[in-house]
């Protein structure tokens, strides 16, 4: 067991580097870790991640009681007691607002296609958790749907949440998250991403087993009826290599007037005064041609 001492200074450490990567501002984010089967260490409420010292930290139960510490615990404290209570096998958590992760949350983007080898292997995918407002126990209600199989997701409108077996475990599936977000966002810059084929990723999926890499679920290419976010990660590839789930550039002729033309509900002509709803895909193919003519 890794001494009180040590988990304090750890916590002092990635809140300073959650800071200086830019993954919170002010007194942004919280951080956590079990000292033993009943006692939690978590960073204070109200106090900048990046200027902490060891002796902030706060110490509670598993219910959320103060055990020891000058100042409060973290008013997400109860998304931290949500994560404990069901997940067993977790020792730390983290929550950030990493920018780029966070747009995709604030979106409603979920970081869920099969893009990185990587990032299949490790975090499968990474969902988005229903908006609840921050410090209340709707927060944990969203975030507990999808705490059983994932161990790192997106909060909508809000952040990113990570759990690990250890704290710097946890704080580098935050940093893998906004990696990934980063990486994602370019390739949609770029024209899409080209995915990572459903063999592919069950093949990725073996090597868990292989390399001995902890995963809360198995990756599955479809949601069950009803949603399986309990069950399984759903990771999205399509049967054939390269192939795109978001459509090709080709697709559309690129204009509007005949994107509007291939509606069913559409044909010809819109009025200028007329609303005209646009699906994500074609509105990703117009944004796209927008760029290409830019260049
Ligand atoms: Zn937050």
């Amino acid at each position: 067991m890794i001494a009180e001492s040590q988990l304090r200074a750890d916590i002092v450490e990635v809140g300073r580097r959650l800071y200086a990567r830019g993954y919170t501002a002010s007194n942004d984010g919280n951080i956590s870790v079990r000292l033993d089967a009943g006692r939690l260490l978590m960073t204070p409420t109200s106090v900048c991640k990046g200027f902490m010292t060891a002796e902030m930290m706060c110490i509670t139960d598993l219910d959320g009681r103060k055990l020891a510490g000058d100042r409060d615990p973290s008013s997400e404290m109860q998304m931290h007691l949500e994560v404990y209570r069901r997940r067993p096998d977790v020792q730390a958590v983290v929550h950030a607002h990493p920018p780029i992760a966070t747009g995709f949350a604030v979106a409603g983007i979920p970081l869920d296609r099969a893009v990185l080898a990587e990032v299949v292997c490790t975090l499968g995918s990474v969902p988005i958790a229903e908006y609840a407002t921050p410090s209340t126990k709707e927060l944990p209600e969203a975030v507990g749907q999808y705490v059983q199989a994932h161990d790192g997701m997106l909060l909508a409108n809000h952040g990113a949440l990570t759990l690990g077996k250890d704290l710097f475990s946890a704080y580098y599936k935050m940093e893998t998250i906004e990696h990934f977000a980063n990486i994602s966002l370019v390739a949609r810059l770029l024209g899409g991403e080209r995915l990572l084929s459903r063999e592919e990723v069950f093949r990725l999926q073996d090597l868990r087993g292989r390399y001995g890499i902890a995963a809360p679920a198995p990756i599955c290419a479809d949601p069950a009826p009803g949603g399986a976010a309990a069950d399984c990660q759903v990771v999205q590839a399509p049967s054939a290599p390269g192939q795109r789930l978001v459509p090709d550039y080709e697709a559309f002729p690129g204009d509007l007037a005949a994107l509007v033309a291939r509606r069913p509900h559409a044909p010809g002509s819109v009025p200028a005064d007329q609303e005209i709803r646009l699906t994500y895909g074609e509105l990703t193919a117009l944004i796209e041609d927008a760029v290409k003519n830019l260049k």
